[in-house]
């Protein structure tokens, strides 16, 4: 079986052959290790192949994880991508560095009070139901001006853009649509005037085509830690 350094090598490979197929420098996209269900152990491992920005979906799970890495906090960055409710937002915008999954204007008001001051605004993305799904959660297309435009004046959170999970697809030109819905809404949002620069978007599955349409963050766990 590979290790975690390993498959963060192989992970790596297959951003920079996708960004080569896209014309994009490899720097331009920011590889997301998620590591929920996995230790901290596991996490000190990819940090020692070199990851930086690591992605949790559970919060108390996620606040174990920071603090069993407090000798390493000012070197990580701690983005939030699962569902975020109410009551838990206070030690979300303690804790977190980035949030992905505001799907409301009242949890992005809630961090944007309860970020401590001492610490630079909290990096949010709205969460979009891009493939329309019933089941699904994320704010619906039509929703989404309006929200980032209220976001966008809150006092110490910053927007930084949008993110999906869309429903998979099997083949490359399937996966490819709703990654480019979601370019074209952060498109929008530019147009609007809104200063924002991150499409969230693509996993173990389907980063190829999230990158060849834009992706500036892939979220990636399978890959790099192995089956949940
Ligand atoms: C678990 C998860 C990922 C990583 O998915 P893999 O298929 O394991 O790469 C990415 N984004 C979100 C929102 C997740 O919940």
């Amino acid at each position: 079986m590979a290790t975690i350094a390993e498959n963060i090598q192989e992970v790596r490979r297959r951003i920079a052959a996708a960004c080569a197929l896209a014309h994009r420098p490899v720097d331009s996209v920011t590889l997301l290790a998620v590591g929920k269900t996995f230790s901290a152990d596991a996490v000190r491992l990819a940090y020692d192949a070199g990851e930086r920005s690591f992605g949790e979906n559970y919060v108390q799970e996620a606040v174990d994880k920071i603090a069993a890495l407090a000798d390493l906090r000012n070197k990580l960055r701690w983005h939030l991508i699962g569902p975020l409710q109410s009551n838990k937002t206070r030690v979300v915008a303690e804790s977190f560095d980035w949030v992905h999954t505001v799907d409301r204007l009242k949890i992005a008001e809630r961090l944007s009070e309860q970020r401590p001051a001492a610490l630079p605004p909290l990096q949010l993305c709205l969460q979009v139901n891009i493939s329309g799904e019933a089941s699904k959660s994320g704010l619906a297309v039509d929703e989404v001006l309006a929200v980032a435009r209220s976001v966008a004046v809150l006092p110490r959170v910053r927007l930084r853009g949008l993110m999906a999970v869309p429903a998979p697809a099997s083949d490359p030109a399937a996966q490819r649509r709703p990654h480019a819905r979601l370019r074209e809404l952060l498109a929008g949002l530019q147009r609007d005037g809104l200063d924002v620069d991150t499409l969230s978007m693509g996993m173990t599955a389907d980063l190829e085509a999230a990158i060849a349409e834009g992706a500036t963050i892939v979220r990636v766990g399978t890959a790099i830690f192995g089956a949940r």
